[in-house]
């Protein structure tokens, strides 16, 4: 399976760390699945980072293989989905964007994508989906699928192109505004609506 990622899918987000003008497309980056975090086992802080931040995402999982998918037939191809964190060494990923260089160590590292339970999208409008972050116990994080740049259907559009999507891929699908450093002792807590999706701590 393959982890692909959207960054800058929220606008207030987005001028929180590229004051520039929103992308034209979904900008796509993935992670490897060595990457993924399950079953709220805690996230061991690297050591070769002196600065991860977490983002808060909703993750959904392809149900079908396919290629092409137009954004009207893309809501066939996913049924569950979940909520994720897209850890990113910031202060890697700032000095590769200043060198031009490819991002993938600073996002795709071991253990860089916990996820939660995936559930079922029955019963929840995927496109006004509300999610959030408590790290501590205080909200860090809040956001709204209907804020998204590009929607969870349009991303599959874009995606599906370059990418066969196959059955149990997931896409990360970009993070509000509000993201910041995890420290050591950390607890997050993540919430879709009022269901409390995953809890797990940084050590
Ligand atoms: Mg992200």
């Amino acid at each position: 399976m393959k982890i692909i990622a959207v960054g800058w899918n929220y606008a207030d987000h987005s001028k929180e760390l590229n004051p520039s003008q929103l992308p034209e497309h979904p900008v796509i980056f993935m992670k490897p699945e060595t990457a993924l975090l399950k079953d709220n086992k805690p996230f061991y802080l690297p050591d070769f980072s002196g600065r991860i931040d977490y983002e808060c995402e909703v993750v959904v999982r392809i149900s079908k293989m396919g290629k092409n998918i137009s954004k009207k037939f893309a809501n066939r191809y996913y049924d569950e989905i979940g909520l994720g964190i897209d850890f990113t060494a910031r202060d890697l990923q700032n000095e590769f964007k200043a060198n031009g260089s490819p991002w993938e160590i600073c996002k795709g590292f071991d253990n860089s994508a916990p996820v939660s339970e995936f559930i079922s999208k029955e019963g929840y409008d995927v496109n006004n989906l509300h999610f959030s972050l408590k790290k501590n116990g205080e909200t860090v994080q809040s956001g709204d699928t209907a804020d998204m740049v590009f929607s969870i259907d349009e991303i599959i559009e874009y995606v599906s192109k370059f990418f066969t999507l196959k059955t149990g891929d997931l896409i990360f699908t970009g993070t509000p505004v509000g993201v910041g450093p995890v420290s050591i002792n950390d607890r997050l807590e993540g919430y879709i609506e009022e269901k409390k999706m995953f809890q797990f701590d940084i050590l």
